[in-house]
């Protein structure tokens, strides 16, 4: 898929800016060679309620729901945001490391925020994503491999498969062939 978004001073072009204190540096001289898709719903399995930003900028409050008071002293982040009806919302910078992965390795390298951007898309492992999310997870994933051309199709993966036994997204409800033939196109 030809990118129709480009990126300016690691920041997407097409996203809304909503500006996250949950990041730091990258290690010097990391190129960022990984793409880590996630899920998230709050409260879980239920959308477009703007809660995630919420959280993703220390704001959420704990008295609104039960799980939002285990959840809210948190302090995480994604660089993406893909809601149910493909908005965009960016969180922190590509060239900055976002908190979403904790304790995660691949191939053998432990720490996975210091060399990936994080996508978390609006959903639940068993409830299905929606097209307009596979469109523009797609468009974004083509414009990152190529600004950062370390990210090819096989370093795309599941938080699962980073953090196997402890995370469980994208979830079985994540089509993983269907998004690799967008990425194709
Ligand atoms: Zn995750």
């Amino acid at each position: 898929m030809k990118p129709s978004i480009n990126i300016q001073q690691g920041w997407l072009s097409s996203a809304r800016r909503v500006p996250s204190p949950n990041m730091n540096t990258r290690p010097v001289d990391t190129s960022i060679s990984l793409l880590v898709i996630h899920n998230i719903s709050l409260p879980p399995e239920q959308f477009e309620n703007g809660y995630i930003e919420q959280f993703f900028t220390n704001q959420l409050d704990a008295t609104v729901h039960p799980y939002f008071a285990e959840i809210a002293e948190m302090t995480v982040s994604a660089h993406l945001l893909i809601t149910r009806t493909g908005e965009v919302i960016q969180f922190v910078p590509f060239d900055q490391r976002a908190w979403h992965a904790g304790r995660s390795c691949f191939r053998g390298r432990d720490n996975c925020n210091d060399f990936s951007v994080g996508i978390e898309l609006e959903g639940a492992d068993t409830i299905a994503y929606t097209d307009e999310q596979y469109t523009v997870l797609a468009q974004v994933s083509s414009c990152l491999m190529e600004e950062y051309p370390a990210i090819m199709l096989d370093t795309i993966v599941g938080h699962s498969d980073i953090a196997p036994g402890r995370k469980t997204d994208p979830g079985e409800s994540f089509d993983w062939p269907r998004f690799q033939q967008l990425l194709k196109q």
